[in-house]
């Protein structure tokens, strides 16, 4: 049996995070990862998700606003598998990367698939390694509903996969993966279905932000299919795949991706030899100290039903370090007001409440929304205008900012700043107290 002060399950954004910093606090500590070091994240998430978002960036320069900018444009094909080489070249530097700095830091980094033996004691191929603090940091894996011939398609690990691009592609799903990829993959030339089960794509994120991107999917020429789901999928004698969809309708495609959602990994880690609880669904239940109900064993990310963005398992992870191993006994992650990115085409940020959550806890009539739509400025000189839609949610006298939400070009970037003055409390005055960056899409923030 050997001895840790700090043993981490999962090597991914929660876990790495976490044991860096303890080590950098002194302890000694196992970090157990069964597949690739960084996680869902560097591997088949954020990480590889970008590059493909900006190989279709490049690809909308040069098709849509290229030609408006005076550049006559002939492009003799696009290489998929060029992109892919280029990105997964990335990725190795990344490990690279992140193996020198756990060498660093002295981390032990064993390869291989962790259970728990009892609550203080986990074994990977047959030995035992026990530690008096158990970090469980395993993430989640893509889930598809049990329909007929589901297994035909791929789901987002399958996305990173693909060494060829499909010409005819249904994208099952209208969370955040299912609109990033059907936006890389209609902006890099793919026929493109959306698939959705609502009327609108990104439940749960404000109606200004749901209906503007189904606007613009629509007018970049991405297939929407809505309020219908596939009843069966037939694998056809050339290899396309018929899906039947509840709508009445039947696709014929040569790819499907079902992005319906993701599920913890935490069946199969040895849970039941713990007295650790979990939700139905497979959560583990942790407090705001990221404590499980077993003393010495703590949770975060993906499997806690928090937030499932990386900063958000990373920061979890870092200050849970810190409060076991540094004497900062109040550290925890604030899980309130954590600003999000939807890369779809055009991007998504958002933060605080929708207008409707803002209406049911402070009352229509106290809340002053500003509103701007305008074509970014980067396509106005095109054929290709593009719709900017930015929102502030005001709530009170004295008009204090409880919800910003965009969606147009740059968002993504825009954000973030933004993102310390709401934590901080800013209102529509101090908002309207910086001076205008002209010319911009950000300045409207401040000019509403
Ligand atoms: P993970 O990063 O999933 O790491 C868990 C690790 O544990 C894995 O490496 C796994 O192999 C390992 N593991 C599991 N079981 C065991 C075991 N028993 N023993 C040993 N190891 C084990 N978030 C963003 O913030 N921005 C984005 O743009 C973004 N894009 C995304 C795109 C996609 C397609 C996906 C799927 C996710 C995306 N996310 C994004 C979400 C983000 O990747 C996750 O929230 C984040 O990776 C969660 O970190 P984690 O530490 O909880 O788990
Ligand atoms: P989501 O939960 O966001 O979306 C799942 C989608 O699938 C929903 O539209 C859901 O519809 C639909 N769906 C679920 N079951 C079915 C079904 N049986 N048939 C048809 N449609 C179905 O999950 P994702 O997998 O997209 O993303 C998981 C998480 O990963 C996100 O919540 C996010 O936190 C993180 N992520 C973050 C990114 C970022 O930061 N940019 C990028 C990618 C992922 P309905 O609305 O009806 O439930």
């Amino acid at each position: 049996m050997q001895e840790f002060d700090y043993i981490c399950i999962g090597g991914g954004s929660g876990g790495i995070a976490s044991a860096n910093r303890a080590a950098k606090h002194g302890k000694k500590v196992l970090l157990i990862e069964a597949k690739a070091v960084g996680g869902t994240c560097v591997n088949v998430g954020c990480v590889p998700k970008k590059a493909m978002w900006y190989g279709a960036q490049v690809a909308e320069a040069i098709h849509k606003y290229g030609p408006d900018y005076g550049f006559d444009v002939t492009v003799n094909k696009f290489d998929w598998s060029t992109l892919v080489k280029n990105r997964q070249a990335y990725i190795s530097r990344i490990h690279a990367s992140y193996d020198r700095v756990l060498g660093n830091n002295q981390v032990t980094l064993l390869k291989g698939y962790a259970k728990f033996v009892n609550n203080t004691t986990v074994e990977v191929d047959g030995e035992q390694y026990t530690a008096p603090h158990i970090l469980i940091a395993t993430g989640g894996k893509p889930f598809r509903p049990d329909i007929p011939g589901a297994e035909y398609g791929i789901d987002s690990d399958g996305f990173f996969e693909l060494d060829e691009q499909p010409r005819r592609v249904a994208v099952v799903g209208g969370g955040y993966i299912g609109v990033e990829l059907a936006g890389v993959l209609h902006a890099l030339g793919s026929e493109t279905h959306s698939i959705l089960r609502q009327e609108l794509p990104l439940r749960g994120f404000d109606a200004m932000l749901q209906e503007t991107l189904k606007t613009l999917m629509l007018e970049e020429g991405i297939d929407i299919h809505e309020k219908t789901e596939i009843k069966q999928v037939t694998k056809l004698d050339n290899g396309d795949l018929e899906l039947t969809l509840t709508d009445g309708n039947t696709l014929t495609v040569d790819c499907l991706i079902w992005a319906t959602g993701r599920k913890p990994n935490t069946a199969t880690i040895g849970l039941d030899n713990t007295d650790v609880e979990m939700r139905h669904n497979g959560q583990i239940v942790v407090d705001k100290f990221q404590n499980t109900n077993v003393e010495g064993i703590y949770a975060v990310g993906d499997i806690t039903g928090q937030p499932e963005l990386t900063p958000v398992a990373v920061k979890a992870g870092r200050m849970l370090s810190e409060r076991l191993f540094n004497g900062q006994t109040n550290a925890h992650l604030d899980y309130d007001l954590v600003p999000t990115v939807v890369f779809s085409h055009p991007p998504i940020g958002t933060i605080g409440m929708t207008e409707s959550e803002a209406e049911a806890k402070f009352g229509k009539d106290n809340l002053t929304i500003y509103r701007s739509n305008f074509a970014a400025m980067y396509t106005a000189v095109t054929h290709h205008r593009q719709l900017t839609s930015m929102k502030l949610i005001c709530a009170g006298e004295e008009q204090k900012v409880v919800g910003l939400h965009g969606i147009g070009y740059a968002m993504d970037e825009i954000l973030q700043g933004f993102g310390v003055a709401i934590k901080m409390g800013a209102t529509k005055a101090d908002f309207d107290a910086c001076i205008a960056i002209h010319p911009t899409s950000a300045e409207e923030y401040v000019t509403m």
